[in-house]
């Protein structure tokens, strides 16, 4: 077992309402009363309209909350609909999912998510920014290119690198049950992290997640993998026991 702290993170997608919030209390509970499993931060990314709520509910801030995406303009303007990273800090939210691959697909474009991190940074919001290759790509070999590409476009230079996080996810594990394979993973973690530091100048590496199809059966094999920092967790985290017995079983 190691003793560097690790993160599960989850992603509720658009999964929800106010009485979802026994599922953040379970976990709550299972957490307090496992103090033995104290190396671990838990994150719960939940829709927009859920923060607030469950920010205030939550007595004993065993688990922070998070949102899945923001707005990037930074003041507030004409943006029918839309949430600004500002908006978000300022009813609880501690961290934000940006660039998942669900959004890009949508059409959200590189410089978008770039403008969108660094809004979130000037807020001091964490940020969990997601890179991944799709299938095609795999069998194409350029799993490497792609993600060493989609840290170079969306991360400037100047920004606060002490709150970002890398959540490698890649698109053909997402939902799909499957992971990819244990050895070929911790490489291409190793390969994040290093590129991350090379590219940037950074004194130490980034903290780097795994996210895919993530359960409490495949995390005692993805727990090999002692570089990566934790999980997002994605369908598994819409269930209090889903997501406990993947605490669970990392630590078994
Ligand atoms: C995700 O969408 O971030 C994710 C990890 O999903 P799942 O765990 O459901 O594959």
């Amino acid at each position: 077992m190691t003793n560097k702290l690790k993160y599960f993170i989850g992603n509720w997608k658009m999964f929800g309402d106010l009485a979802s919030f026994k599922i953040i209390s379970k976990i709550n509970t299972y957490i307090s009363k496992n103090n033995y499993i104290n190396k671990k931060k838990i994150v719960i990314c939940v829709p927009n309209i859920l923060i607030n709520f469950f920010v205030k509910k939550l007595k004993k801030k065993s688990i922070s909350i998070g949102a899945q995406n923001c707005h990037h303009h930074e003041a507030s303007g004409p943006f029918t609909g839309s949430v600004n990273a500002s908006m978000l800090k300022k009813v609880g939210s501690e961290y934000i999912i940006l660039g998942h691959s669900e959004n890009r697909k949508e059409g959200e474009s590189p410089k978008l998510i770039e403008k969108k991190i660094e809004s979130s940074l000037n807020q001091k919001l964490n940020v969990i920014y997601c890179i991944g290759e799709t299938s095609h790509e795999k069998k194409r070999g350029k799993t490497y290119s792609i993600i060493r590409k989609q840290i170079k476009e969306c991360i400037k230079k100047s920004f606060n690198k002490k709150r970002i996080m890398i959540a490698y996810e890649p698109i053909w594990c997402i939902g799909s049950n499957k992971i990819p394979n244990i050895n070929e993973l911790k490489y291409i973690i190793k390969y994040i992290k290093i590129s991350y530091k090379k590219i940037f100048k950074t004194k130490n590496f980034p903290k780097v997640l795994y996210g895919g199809s993530v359960n409490g059966k495949n995390v005692k094999l993805l727990s090999n993998v002692n570089e990566i920092d934790g999980f997002l967790i994605g369908s598994a985290s819409q269930s209090s026991k889903k997501f406990i017995d993947i605490i669970k079983n990392y630590y078994k």
